[in-house]
């Protein structure tokens, strides 16, 4: 039977960061809430004859906020998908939450439910930089939160962190990832701050005083050092773990493997098949309401020239890179020679210097 991976959005968010272009609605309106779960079910079950021959090893729970849904929305959600689809027994269970939106008797249902993992937004330990980033939190409600995680039984958790932030330093982004090795989380993933246009950010254009880039170099590079040697190794460009605790779900989209996303925003790609649902939440119930969800944003079938060049895209994001042809090797001979790139046997990979020129060497290795 293949095996795929299962992606639910929940588009919901107590109120918009400064820089987040993901799709959610601020907010605690619980009847659109309860709604659009609803709506997600019976999504499932017009699938589930399509995916009867496909058992699901990983479910990734993501958003916006899944912590905000109540414990009666969590439970509907998780019957849902255990109703109409097949999972291994081992299946890694993620949801994504931030602190102070969940407490711990909702986590005790959360993994009572059976999810196994959580995602938490931490982004920084220091109190001005999560106030420019409009997050709702402090450093000690996140520490808290994450206790109660412990408290509840989760043995898998996962915070995010972020740099090349306004107002931060190299020291200041030390200082959040020691603070967060302190609680001991087995996976950290570090995002570099990217501006999108609509958002607050984006708006704010050029007064927005960020980090100069020799900076946002130093903070990765220095960053990265810490992790390793507190034992988080880096598995993927912005992820680092202790042994044994990869993200199965965010592996299998850098190693092409299917999955189905559910919700608006959310993509798919399953028989060759990349797709994805309008950001219209509305639009997304309302057609599942009467029965009539075909609209999707894109709908792109690979070529095998495509399929070649996603996986050198993605593949290379791995710390362990890809098995590269003669071909390749011969355009990657520079990149190799200059300490961008690293060979181990048929291997290839980005070293850390590699990493932080990514884009550049990508669209260049792409370019024909
Ligand atoms: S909580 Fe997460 S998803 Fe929601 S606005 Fe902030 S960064 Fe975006």
């Amino acid at each position: 039977m293949k095996r795929i991976g299962l992606y639910i959005h929940i588009p919901f968010c107590l109120q918009k960061c400064a820089y987040c272009d993901f799709y959610s609605i601020p907010g605690r309106d619980e009847a659109l809430q309860k709604r659009y779960i609803n709506a997600l079910t019976l999504h499932m079950k017009t699938l589930s004859t399509t995916m009867e021959d496909r058992v699901f090893d990983t479910v990734y729970i993501g958003g916006g906020t899944p912590g905000l849904l109540t414990a009666e929305m969590l439970t509907t959600l998780i019957n849902g998908i255990n109703d109409n689809f097949k999972l291994t027994e081992d299946a890694e269970i993620t949801l994504e939450t931030n602190p102070a939106v969940a407490d711990e008797a909702k986590f005790r249902v959360m993994r009572s439910l059976g999810i196994n993992r959580l995602s938490m937004g931490m982004q920084s330990s220091e109190e001005s930089v999560l106030r420019t980033l409009g997050r709702l939190h402090t450093f000690d409600q996140f520490a808290e939160t994450f206790r109660e995680a412990r408290r509840a039984g989760f043995e898998n958790l996962s915070a995010d962190v972020m740099y090349a932030l306004p107002g931060q330093t190299v020291d200041g982004l030390l200082e959040t990832i020691r603070s967060l090795i302190a609680l001991s989380p087995e996976h950290i993933s570090m995002y570099g701050l990217k501006v999108e246009e609509n958002t607050p950010f984006g708006r704010l254009g050029g007064k927005l005083s960020l980090p100069d880039e020799d900076i946002q170099c130093e903070m990765y590079e220095r960053a990265c050092d810490l992790l390793e040697t507190e034992g988080y190794h880096r598995y993927e460009i912005s992820n680092f773990v202790k042994d044994g605790y990869e993200s199965r779900h965010n592996l299998r989209y850098w190693q092409r493997e299917e999955y189905l996303g559910l919700g608006p925003a959310a993509h798919s790609f399953v028989d060759g098949v990349r797709y994805s649902y309008p950001r219209d939440i509305m639009a997304y119930i309302t057609a599942l309401e009467q029965g009539s969800l075909t609209a999707t944003d894109s709908l792109i079938r690979i070529t095998p020239a495509e399929a070649e060049a996603e996986k050198i895209m993605l593949g290379l994001r791995l710390a362990e890179g890809i098995i590269a042809t003669a071909e390749l090797l011969k355009k990657c001979e520079n990149y190799l020679r200059y300490g961008f790139m690293k060979r181990k046997g048929e291997r290839i990979a980005f070293t850390t210097k590699g990493f932080l020129v990514s884009n550049t060497i990508l669209a260049e290795l792409l370019d024909d």
